[in-house]
């Protein structure tokens, strides 16, 4: 920091330093604070300090001097405001510490609640609020947040004491112990403090307000914000801001209370203000999900007046920041004051809607709509649900806190689901309640149930970020972790037994149910919104489709045509393999031709397959590429079988499967390097393709088949591959006296074919990126051994993102570039497409469209995850003219979905 920077920035109703555009400085909570200061709704006043103080503190370890000062001035500025004293007087200031990181982290970071409590304090707030009782529960807690966030003294020791203390005076509930009991409480608390850090609690509220600021800082590299930052791609310079604010009391008694809720509905996107209220309970109660709250509407029962206000800012809030919020508010004594404001996280369910009613409300336009929905959160609107058409024997009911279906054996941490799914077990987690620690254990889980806590609390939060399916609340669930099982009404579950998860309606079932996909056929918003993206994304969309299914879905998911059918899978099917092995087996050419001709018809008949379905369509078709040894047998009892089949000697067919194998068969003798060896495995292929066009033409369909040579590395090797294609189709269309328009074009998935495009362009028509390949090759990391350490690098902070995932940008992206910029040197309407997974991956769509690539091609379901993220490319870097021969802009008119 060169000390020009603004260290701390005020906000409340006299003075106001933020706004919501500084979200670096003051993250997401601080900035929103301000500005909803700046809108004049009421919010407790305060001041953030800057996530710049935060990165440097966590590298000096100390709060300087100058930054004190300004600390301390800034406590004076609210005790004038409140007229209160910090730390004394007859109206004790009482502070919130909280953690505010640029995109929230919920519950991930720190908080401290109620700073500035000593027993001098404690007496002034009893006199002052005429209510002891109050103020010994928050002393109590207070001493119980700092020992545990700032002192690192563990939770459990406190909390012993307090369930000791219900026993011994017969309570069930903490509201029932006494003024007494609770001042008790408070010196064992502080007796735990002395004996587990070594010296009594601080009482000084300056050393306190000190402490707590470093601790905050301190949480932005705890496990659990570092594992959370991980998973979500947050960079960890990015560091969380601190607000400090004035404390107000939702727990001071009947006209009080704390509550979460969203402008609209997060989980169906329904126009609805959705939430909960606790009353005469403090904010982390709701959000720990430690007592169940009641519906947002028990507060127009129990307070019209307040309700009434909260609506109207809620709306105020809705129309200011053009998007559904998430609140949070506290009422003390009547008056509601709101802590907190953001963009409400939301199911792809929800995020449609909303965005589609929005638009349709007069609130935001189309492109606004589009920017607004985060593509990746499409994939939940694929997800299956629990089919209702079979027997389901429900055995609880809970919250619908996260829609989706979830089918899994019962375990009961975080760490054995980890275990289980690392097995490839389906787990559902089964808590009490979940806790920030329980989020590794949450993403490997296919579903969560917890038998506490609201629709807003820590497990209903993460699960619908994470568009897993979670029935929360589900308070007939008696969670016994300890014997490993649940029981409800007197039946018990033990972990390992199968149970089904109903996020649409909060039910629990016994049993391994069937799950189906919903019916977005009749999803009109979700129509009209791809319809949205559709005109305005510039990339076309293909699919990744091998079959007449993945054709079918592929149509069905709006591509434009297929980007990669891989013909090896067809071998597999019934008895092909033996045809395709007679071939590799064959004892010379003519033996080897004798088994081609009788795969031809065969693979012809599944061209035709996938014609009849693409219709007019661009279908690029690659040329057999896996290595040979992938169709030989592998078993002793295989290889009997074989030779039996193929009459052949045993012994022959285990010597020549041994030596078909390779020390590194995917840097070895595959792709277009079988054919130079084989060339007539190609010739059969190619004549497949070209006479199942002609059959099309003649039934009056003019298909587009493009031929695609995988693997080409060199400029003669590409030469000798693509004469066979050319020669075998002019053969076969003089044969069947007809012309069939056809593309011959290569994958690029060598970096040595990106250096050497500008030649062999000249004769490619077509350009594929493979970009699987392309990352092994260019990064040097076998696709098939990385993901055993990748992990690591991910949790060091050496890479951001997984490269075969999201494309690396800086090299292999770069090697993306030479080839398209060369391939367009000699050929200036090259087709260019990719291929490779990240086709359907939203940051590499966008990075496709900055190359200005002719399409993106992905698993058929993957389709509208890429037409949206190539939509708001283009919205975000502008249209370009597409050059390649078979483009067809995204505008297709039949599609379904
Ligand atoms: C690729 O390498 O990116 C590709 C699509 O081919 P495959 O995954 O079949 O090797
Ligand atoms: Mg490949």
């Amino acid at each position: 920091m060169s000390g020009t920077e603004k260290l701390l920035y005020a906000f409340g109703s006299d003075q106001t330093d933020g706004n919501s555009s500084l979200t670096h400085l003051l993250g997401g909570k601080g900035a929103n604070l301000a500005e909803m200061s700046n809108l004049g709704i009421p919010v407790p006043p305060g001041f953030t300090i800057s996530t710049e103080v935060c990165i440097e503190y966590l590298q000096t370890e100390e709060i300087s001097e100058p930054l004190w000062k300004k600390i301390l001035t800034g406590i004076r500025r609210l005790e004038t405001l409140m007229d209160m004293k910090f730390g004394g007087g007859e109206k004790p200031l009482l502070l919130s510490v909280r953690s505010g990181a640029r995109t929230s982290m919920p519950g991930m970071m720190d908080t401290v609640l109620n700073l500035g409590m000593n027993d001098q304090t404690v007496q002034a707030v009893a006199k002052q609020t005429k209510n002891a009782r109050f103020a010994y529960d928050s002393y109590r807690r207070f001493i119980q947040m700092f020992g545990n966030v700032v002192l690192g003294i563990q939770s459990f020791h406190f909390e012993r004491k307090l369930e000791e203390m219900k026993a011994s005076k017969g309570v069930s509930e903490d509201v029932d112990l006494k003024d007494d009991d609770l001042f008790e409480l408070i010196a064992q608390y502080k007796n735990i403090v002395t004996e587990n850090f070594g010296k009594s609690f601080p009482d000084d509220p300056e050393q306190q307000l000190k402490l707590a600021i470093e601790a905050v800082f301190k949480s932005w590299n705890n496990e659990r914000a570092f594992a959370y930052r991980r998973i979500y791609n947050i960079p960890d310079e990015w560091g969380t801001a601190v607000n400090v604010q004035c404390m107000v009391f939702g727990n001071m008694g009947d006209d009080c209370g704390t509550g979460v809720a969203f402008s609209r509905n997060p989980s169906t996107g329904e126009k609805e203000l959705y939430g909960e209220v606790l009353f005469n309970a403090q904010g982390e109660d709701v959000v720990a999900g430690v007592r169940t709250p009641e519906k947002i509407t028990a507060l127009n029962d129990k307070m019209p007046d307040c309700y009434a206000n909260f609506v109207e800012i809620s709306e105020k809030l809705e129309k200011h920041y053009q998007d559904m919020q998430d609140m949070e508010f506290t009422i003390q004594n009547g008056m509601l004051f709101m802590l907190q404001t953001r963009n409400a996280k939301r199911t792809g369910v929800s995020a449609i809607r909303v965005a589609v009613e929005m638009v349709r409300e007069g609130l935001i336009d189309k492109e606004t709509a589009l920017m607004k929905v985060d593509a990746d959160l499409l994939d939940q609107l694929l997800f299956p649900m629990i089919d209702p058409d079979q027997k389901l024997d429900i055995i609880a009911e809970g919250l619908a806190a996260s829609p989706g279906g979830a089918v899994g054996k019962i375990v009961f941490t975080a760490a054995a689901a980890e275990a289980q799914a690392a097995l490839g077990e389906k787990v559902i987690l089964v808590r009490q309640e979940t806790s920030p620690e329980d989020i590794g254990g949450m993403k490997v889980s296919e579903g969560i149930l917890t038998a506490r806590g609201g629709l807003t609390s820590h497990a209903a939060v993460v699960a619908r970020q994470m568009g897993k399916c979670c029935v929360a609340g589900c308070s007939s669930l008696d969670v016994k972790e300890d014997e490993q099982v649940i029981e409800i009404d007197g039946t018990i579950f033990s972990a390992g037994e199968w149970i089904s998860l109903d996020g649409n309606n909060g039910l629990v079932i016994s049993g391994e149910k069937k799950l189906k996909m919903p019916d977005l056929e009749n999803n009109q918003d979700y129509i009209q919104f791809m319809n949205w993206a559709d005109e305005v994304r510039t990339l076309g969309v293909r699919a990744n489709a091998d079959t007449k299914e993945d054709s079918l879905a592929a149509l069905k998911f709006g591509c434009e045509g297929i980007g990669l059918c891989r013909t090896e899978h067809m071998f597999f099917e019934g008895d092909r393999i033996n045809y395709i092995r007679a071939m590799i087996l064959a004892n010379g050419e003519e033996e080897r031709k004798k088994a081609l001709d009788y795969l031809l018809p065969i693979q012809k008949g599944d061209f035709i397959e996938i014609f009849e379905i693409m219709k007019d369509r661009p279908v690029t078709i690659r040329l057999l590429d896996p290595p040979l040894h992938e169709f030989l047998p592998k078993t002793e009892k295989d290889i009997a079988e074989t030779a039996q089949v193929l009459v052949k000697d045993v012994s022959m067919v285990a010597k020549s499967t041994e030596d078909h194998k390779e020390q590194n068969p995917m840097l070895g003798h595959r792709g277009c390097r079988l054919a130079i060896t084989f060339p007539e495995i190609s010739r059969m292929q190619v004549r497949a393709i070209i006479e199942a066009a002609c059959h099309m033409k003649k039934q009056g369909v003019d298909v587009l088949p493009e031929i695609m040579i995988p693997l080409t590395s060199g400029v003669k090797e590409w030469e000798f591959n693509h004469d066979i294609a050319h020669e075998v189709a002019k053969e076969v269309m003089e044969e069947q006296k007809i012309q069939v328009h056809y593309l011959v074009g290569t994958m690029v998935e060598i970096p040595r074919t990106c250096l050497l495009a500008e030649e062999i362009s000249k004769e490619a028509e077509f350009f594929s990126f493979g970009t699987n390949d392309l990352t092994q090759l260019t990064y040097g990391l076998s696709r098939d051994d990385a993901g055993k350490f990748l992990p690591e690098y991910l949790e060091k902070g050496l890479i951001a993102h997984d490269p075969f995932v999201a494309i690396d940008r800086d090299g292999v992206g770069e090697m993306v570039k030479i080839g398209v910029e060369r391939g367009r040197k000699s050929r200036k309407n090259l087709e260019v497409g990719i291929c490779g997974e990240h086709g359907g991956e939203p940051s590499s769509v966008e990075f496709c469209h900055t190359i200005k690539m002719d399409y993106v091609s992905c698993a058929p379901y993957r389709a509208p995850i890429a037409r949206l993220a190539a939509a708001q490319a283009t919205l975000t870097h502008g249209e370009y003219e597409k050059l390649g021969d078979h483009h067809i802009v995204g505008k297709q008119t039949n599609l379904t979905l």
